[in-house]
């Protein structure tokens, strides 16, 4: 994120049909390099099966650390929930806070 607007965007392709999992190692030197560009980590966009928006154990997991482990000054997930019965919604969270509240992001 630079000056507000998400700039930059990394397909991390390390994942399984029913979790995600971020390749970390591959993840920070990407985010090292946007670092130097003054370009700002803001989250991860991911999508569960079966129309399941809701943040998983590891989702919550690996948000807590990325919190922690970096001075950030926002962290969102955005979880896309994928059926054959409804729309793609994607509902983003706002990592920042332990509760884990829905955010609303404009996209322009
Ligand atoms: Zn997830």
């Amino acid at each position: 994120m630079k000056k507000g607007c998400v700039c930059r965007f990394y397909a991390d392709r390390h994942t399984s049909l029913t979790e995600y999992h971020p390749d970390i190692e591959v993840l920070n030197r990407v985010i090292s390099k946007w670092w130097r560009e003054q370009i700002v980590f803001a989250g991860i966009v991911h999508s569960h099966p079966n129309g399941y928006s809701g943040l998983s154990a590891s989702d919550m997991a690996y948000a807590k650390a990325i919190r922690e482990a970096n001075s950030l000054k926002a962290l969102w997930f955005g979880v896309g929930a994928v059926s054959l019965k409804k729309n793609m919604e994607i509902v983003f969270y706002d990592c920042m806070r332990d509760d884990f509240p829905i955010t609303l992001i404009n996209i322009k």
